[in-house]
């Protein structure tokens, strides 16, 4: 029902997530047996180039996602802990794999590779894959719907993480992830993307190793490097209001990163219909929202102000005679 539930619980593995996850669903009585449980759904970050779609995780198929771990090694073997455990909680169970770069494999390969040698593809897999996938996949059904057409489509899932996606009759042609979900436009505390040789000129200035500074870039960078003050939108806009000039720094660089990329992929997709905002800040920061379309005027982008004011609800942002139709759409992930 409408009742949620919250409980403090100890856990020291992704299993026993599972198994409190299973025992809750149980005492609460949404279900009254584990075999109830037919299928299980996995977002899983990385498919590699081998999944564009959902599959079902066979055991070829959890192989093929462990030789892949090393490309996403902070989540895939999280997942597939996941996976494992629930076939040994239901074993009748069917478990299905979800992929996060599954809606980014209709890149042509001059969009997704990277101008370094040719051998680091063919032997490393060095890529763009992007990511948030089954977010932009979503708001790309969803915005068909609404419209009852294949839109080409802008779409700004712009969150702790943030990625903007371009769509053309349905197919992702570019998106601003790439190799690692740290790149294209700064987010709550990654960098996004920057000059390659920083981070050989900072190890050595500060003596640091590899992993210390891509620390830095991951869990640093963005909103927080910028500001000083943290990683949180709100608590970005609130220095703004009251005259924080590094938080102002950090907004600022923040519109003009998400502005340029749909700048970019407005002239790759010939134009759009349709741009949209998701994720925590696009569903609710109508502050970023209205900076955004505002440098957009130039493309004829007129913003609907009222409505803009509307947070965490499906809603157009634009007036009627607006040439690009903006829009807030709470997306699902799962
Ligand atoms: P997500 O990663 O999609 O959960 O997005 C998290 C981000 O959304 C946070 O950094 C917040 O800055 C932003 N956010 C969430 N709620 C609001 C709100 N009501 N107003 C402004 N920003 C928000």
């Amino acid at each position: 029902g409408e009742e949620k539930i919250q409980k403090d619980i100890i856990l020291s593995d992704h299993e026993d997530a599972v198994n409190a996850l299973l025992k809750e669903l149980l005492e609460q009585g949404v279900i009254n047996s584990l075999d109830e449980i037919k299928t299980v759904g996995h977002r899983i970050v990385h498919g590699g180039n081998l999944y564009s779609s959902s599959v079902i995780m066979n055991d070829r198929v959890i192989h093929e996602i462990e030789n892949i771990s090393d490309l996403a090694p902070l989540h895939n073997p999280a997942n597939l802990i996941g996976v494992r455990a629930f076939q040994k909680a239901i074993p009748t169970s069917i478990q299905v794999g979800c992929f996060d770069t599954a809606f980014h494999q209709t890149l042509k390969e001059e969009d997704y590779l990277y101008p370094v040698p040719y051998e680091w593809y063919i032997k490393y897999h060095i890529r763009k894959y992007g990511f948030h996938g089954l977010s932009h996949k979503f708001i790309t059904e969803k915005m068909t719907d609404i419209l009852g057409k294949i839109p080409n489509l802008i779409i700004c899932h712009i969150g702790n993480g943030a990625s903007i996606s371009a769509v053309k009759q349905g197919k992702c042609i570019d998106t601003s992830m790439g190799f690692t979900p740290n790149a294209g436009i700064m987010m709550g505390t990654r960098s996004g993307d920057i000059d390659s040789s920083i981070i050989p000129y900072i190890m050595n200035k500060c003596d640091m190793t590899v992993d210390e500074v891509m620390n830095d870039l991951n869990k640093k960078s963005g909103f927080l490097g910028i500001s000083g003050v943290g990683s949180d939108f709100r608590d970005i806009y609130a220095g703004v209001v009251s005259g924080n000039e590094r938080c102002k720094l950090a907004f600022d660089k923040y519109v003009k990163t998400v502005v340029n990329y749909i700048a970019q992929y407005y002239v790759e997709l010939g134009g759009c219909d349709i741009l949209c905002f998701t994720a925590g800040l696009g569903e609710n920061a109508s502050e970023a929202r209205l900076a955004i379309m505002e440098k957009l005027a130039c493309l004829g982008v007129k913003v609907d102000l009222e409505k803009n004011q509307i947070r965490g609800e499906e809603v157009k942002l634009t007036t009627d005679d607006s040439s690009i139709i903006c829009y807030s759409i709470p997306t699902n992930e799962e």
